[in-house]
């Protein structure tokens, strides 16, 4: 399953990425089709498919404090940003590797739509 996950392949290092950020826990990088002047994925290391499938909470908690740390690191900090976890079809979760979008860099609106 993680063998052909592209997302486990990117923490593996054979596919490549713009790293920001990473630690023992979890690594960010840039999304190849950003949204967003900043569109960061920060992705635990562990192998979660989705939210529905996430027991542990320290991966949550690794998820959203390595999110800060993207926007720290990415300047977006002070101005604001998005943290987004697509869940699931009606959602538009596209990879099954639980990832938390980091969207800055310009305003947002509200509802997503
Ligand atoms: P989702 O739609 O599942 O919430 O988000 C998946 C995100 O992964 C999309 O924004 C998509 O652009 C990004 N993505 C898909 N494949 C790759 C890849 O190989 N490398 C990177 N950096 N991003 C990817
Ligand atoms: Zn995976």
């Amino acid at each position: 399953l993680s063998q052909h996950c592209i997302f486990c392949r990117i923490v593996r290092g054979e596919i490549p990425s713009r790293i920001v950020y990473e630690n023992e826990s979890v690594v960010a990088f840039r999304d190849t089709d950003p949204r967003a002047p900043t569109h960061v994925l920060v992705v635990p290391r562990v192998h979660v498919g989705s939210v529905g499938e996430l027991e542990d909470p320290a991966v949550a908690g690794h998820l959203v404090l390595a999110a800060r740390r993207v926007a720290e690191a990415t300047g977006i900090a002070e101005s604001g940003y998005r943290l987004v976890l697509n869940t699931g079809a009606d959602a538009g979760q596209s990879v099954h590797h639980i990832h938390l979008h980091v969207l800055g860099g310009r305003p947002m609106t509200w509802p997503p739509g």
